[in-house]
C-alpha cells in the first residue's frame, strides 16, 4: 500500500475506498498523493458549498482559533449568536440549536417533535409520537434516523428499529393521509430526496402537505441537510414551493466542509426545556464562526441567482449529453442534479472517470442507473464544460 506510509488496515472498513490519498484541495479541484488532479463533483457529498478550502473559511478558522475554541455550550459565545441571528433573519424560523452532523440535527428534530406531541396530546389524552417519513428518504445513520430513513434493507440491519416512522410515498398526498393515526405528531421529508436519487418533491405536493398537516394539527419537518444552504438556488429548499414548515434541519453546506449542523423551529414549537437537549461540542464558536462566514457568502448580492443560472446551464448541458448518447434525461433543482443513464453503468462510469489521465473526474452514482452532480455552488461555467466533455468521452467509449 504505497499511497500511505501507514497500514490502512488500522481503519475500520466502512466502505471500499480507491488506493488514493487526497493531500490538497482548492475550489473544484482535489490533488492526490502522486500530484494527479481531479475535478471534484462530489465536494464531500454536497458539503463544500464554496469548494475546497475557500479563503473565507480559512480566515474564519484561523481568526476564531486564536480567540476561543470551546467555552462550552453552557455559555453564550458570539459566533453562535451571530449565526443563529443570520439564520432566523433569513428564514421563517425563530430559534436555532446547533449540532455537529445532519443525523444529530435530525435526532434533535425527532426529539423536539416527540416532546411537542407529549405536550399536545390526542383526544384520548395520550402522547403523540409517530412521524410519517418517506420511502427512499435519507435522514442519517444513527438508530432513530436510520429508522426514519426509507432505504431498502435499513429496517433489518440493526434490528430492532426505533418504532414510530411509518413510510409514505413522495409526491403522493393520499399515501400520507392514509398513515395518519391518533398517534401521529408530524411528517418529515427532504424537499429534494438526495441519496434516494435527486427526487424533488413537487410544489403541489409540498403545498398539499402543508395544508394537510395544518388541518390535522401535525408538524411539518423539512430535512434540508442536503438541499438547504443555497444548493437549489434558493437559500432554503422549502422556499421553492412557497410554504413555511415548522421545523427544519441543516447540515452539509452550512459548515462549508467542517462539522456543523442546525435544528431550527418556529417559536411556538420551541418546547425543549433545560436538560432535554445538549451535547459537548454543540454551537462551539470555531464551527459556528465558519458557518457565519459561509452564510454571508451565500447571502452576497447575486450569489443565489448565480446558482440558479449555473443550475440551468448544467441542466442544458446534461440534456445535450442525453441527446448525444441516448440517455434517459435529467432532473434536480439548482446545483443538485442527476443524469438518468438508462442502464446500470453508473459504477463503471465512476471508476473510469476517476482513473482518467492526465486529470481525473470524481462523480457519484447513488443508484446504478444514475449519476448525481453536487459541485461547489461557485463552480465556473468552464468547470461544467470540462466535466461534460470528460463525461461525454466516457459515454462514447462505454456506449460505443
Ligand atoms: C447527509 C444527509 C444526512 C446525514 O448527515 P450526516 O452529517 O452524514 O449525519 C441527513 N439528511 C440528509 C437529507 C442528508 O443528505
Amino acid at each position: 500500500m504505497e499511497f500511505s506510509q501507514y497500514p490502512v488496515d488500522a481503519l475500520l472498513k466502512i466502505t471500499n475506498r480507491p488506493d488514493l490519498v487526497f493531500t490538497e484541495g482548492q475550489g473544484m479541484w482535489l490533488t492526490d498523493h502522486q500530484g494527479k488532479r481531479y475535478l471534484d463533483y462530489l465536494q464531500g457529498w454536497a458539503v463544500n458549498c464554496l469548494g475546497h478550502s475557500p479563503q473565507c473559511l480559512q480566515d474564519a478558522l484561523v481568526k476564531q482559533a486564536a480567540k476561543v475554541i470551546n467555552p462550552s455550550p453552557a455559555f453564550y459565545n458570539e459566533p453562535s449568536i451571530e449565526l443563529a441571528a443570520l439564520l432566523t433573519e433569513n428564514s421563517c424560523f425563530d430559534r436555532v440549536f446547533f449540532a455537529n452532523s445532519g443525523a444529530e440535527a435530525n435526532e434533535g428534530a425527532i426529539k423536539l417533535a416527540r416532546k411537542w406531541g407529549k405536550l399536545n396530546k390526542n383526544a384520548a389524552g395520550e402522547a403523540r409520537y409517530e412521524i410519517i417519513t418517506f420511502n427512499h428518504g435519507f435522514h442519517g445513520r444513527t438508530l432513530a434516523t436510520m429508522s426514519a430513513s426509507g432505504k431498502t434493507g435499513w429496517d433489518t440491519i440493526f434490528a430492532p428499529q426505533v418504532p414510530g416512522f411509518p413510510k409514505a410515498e413522495l409526491n403522493d398526498i393520499a399515501s400520507v393521509e392514509r398513515l395518519i393515526t391518533d398517534k401521529t405528531v408530524g411528517v418529515m421529508l427532504e424537499p429534494v430526496q438526495g441519496e434516494g436519487g435527486v427526487l424533488p418533491a413537487t410544489r403541489e405536493f409540498m403545498q398539499a402537505l402543508r395544508k394537510l398537516t395544518q388541518e390535522r394539527g401535525l408538524l411539518l419537518i423539512v430535512d434540508e441537510v442536503q438541499a438547504g444552504m443555497g444548493r437549489t438556488g434558493e437559500l432554503f429548499a422549502y422556499q421553492l414551493s412557497g410554504i413555511e414548515p415548522d421545523i427544519m434541519t441543516l447540515g452539509k453546506g452550512i459548515g462549508g466542509g467542517v462539522p456543523l449542523s442546525a435544528l431550527l423551529c418556529r417559536e411556538e414549537f420551541a418546547v425543549f426545556e433545560p436538560g432535554d437537549q445538549g451535547g459537548t461540542y454543540n454551537g462551539n464558536p470555531l464551527m459556528t464562526a465558519v458557518g457565519a462566514a459561509v452564510l454571508k457568502e451565500l447571502l452576497a448580492p447575486g450569489f443565489l441567482q448565480s446558482v440558479k443560472d449555473k443550475g440551468q446551464y448544467l441542466r442544458g448541458e446534461l440534456l445535450k449529453l442525453c441527446e448525444k448518447h441516448s440517455l434517459d434525461g435529467e432532473r434536480g433543482e439548482g446545483l443538485l442534479r442527476a443524469l438518468k443513464l438508462g442502464s446500470n453503468i453508473g459504477a463503471q462510469i465512476v471508476d473510469i472517470a476517476r482513473d482518467m489521465e492526465p486529470v481525473g473526474l470524481l462523480l457519484n452514482s447513488p443508484r446504478s442507473d444514475l449519476l448525481r452532480f453536487m459541485p461547489a455552488l461557485n463552480v465556473t461555467k468552464e468547470e461544467i464544460d470540462q466535466m461534460i466533455s470528460m463525461l461525454s468521452e466516457i459515454l462514447g467509449k462505454i456506449k460505443g
